[in-house]
């Protein structure tokens, strides 16, 4: 796993606060996030055995990021620790549920290609599956890319936060996973995904972009996918009671490549990506709304 850590600082107040406002909130939680360690955290508790690289800052939120992770079953072995702060999320949500959010990279932006390639070089085993997403610098996310495809592994993209994409950053990717709004960027121009075969259709066309195979994720629809063969997937979402969809593509990302890791067929990893996608809903927050395996098997058994 290769991408951000960050510290969410949450505060809930019955509304947010106007241009120079001062408002008084109600509650304030302290939580573990970035997209990376997210999709670490959804990997670890998939049943894979999950190695992070990324970096956190030499403050106390850094040790509070490190402690999390490694609680929550994932190896920070290839963490570094770098000078400055921590990369933070500042979050203010009110009682309707309507947030604003800061993202501050912090020490994410010290994911360099040359610390992807010293992390490379000092693994013990070649990877089963490299995962990657877009809240550290692209540089070092194309460096992680390649470097994965040369040792053999699986390579996926989660290509979010969303950006226009460079072509052979696209080749190193075996498989692609974008919501509609990420396909369209990728792709350059608005996309619909409005039915299942119109979801296909932008796969289709993303494949030809380089990737070798592609998951659209599509929300309380589920997920659409073309796989390396050109086999097409349509998945229906799980009925759930949704509380907050936070992580929802995060715990997909990982409880999908868990499965992959794991060696278990793409339909069967698929399924369990929607079921991790799902159950994350059920609960509110990043990591502490992500799944375990045998909270997804129970979905998963009829
Ligand atoms: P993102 O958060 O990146 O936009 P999505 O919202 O598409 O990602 O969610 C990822 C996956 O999580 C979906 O493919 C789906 O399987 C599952 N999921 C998301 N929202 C719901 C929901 N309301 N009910 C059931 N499953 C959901």
């Amino acid at each position: 796993m290769v991408g951000s850590l960050n510290a969410d600082l949450v505060a809930y107040a019955e509304r947010l606060p106007g241009d120079g406002e001062t408002v008084h909130g109600h509650a304030f939680a302290r939580a573990a996030g970035g997209k990376g360690l997210n999709q670490a955290v959804a990997a670890a508790r998939g049943g894979a055995s999950t190695l992070m690289l990324g970096c956190v800052g030499e403050d106390d939120l850094g040790a509070f990021l490190l402690d999390q992770a490694g609680t929550a079953g994932v190896d920070t072995s290839a963490v570094a620790t770098v000078p400055g702060a921590s990369g933070v999320a500042l979050i203010s949500v009110d009682d309707t549920a309507a947030n604003r959010i800061i993202v501050v990279a912090g020490a994410n932006a010290a994911l360099t290609p040359d610390r992807v390639e010293a992390a490379f070089a000092a693994l013990a085993s070649p990877p089963a599956v490299v995962l990657c997403q877009l809240e550290t610098p692209l540089d070092g996310v194309a460096a992680a890319l390649h470097l994965g495809r040369r040792s053999g592994a699986i390579t996926v993209l989660n290509p979010a936060p969303a950006i226009t994409l460079p072509a052979e950053v696209l080749a190193e990717v075996d498989w692609l996973i974008p919501n509609e709004f990420e396909a369209s960027l990728v792709l350059g121009e608005p996309v619909s995904v409005a039915t299942s075969e119109a979801a296909l259709d932008v796969a289709r066309r993303l494949r030809e972009h380089g990737p070798r195979a592609v998951v659209i994720t599509l929300g309380a629809r589920g997920a659409i996918a073309v796989g390396p063969d050109s086999a097409e997937y349509t998945l229906e979402a799980f009925r759930v009671d949704p509380v907050d969809t936070t992580a929802a593509g995060d715990a997909f990302c990982g409880g999908f490549v868990a499965a992959l890791a794991r060696g278990l067929p793409v339909p069967m990893a698929l399924r369990r990506g929607c079921a991790t996608g799902a159950l994350a809903t059920t609960r509110p927050g990043a990591v502490p709304s992500i799944p375990t395996e045998a909270e997804v098997d129970t979905l998963l058994t009829p």
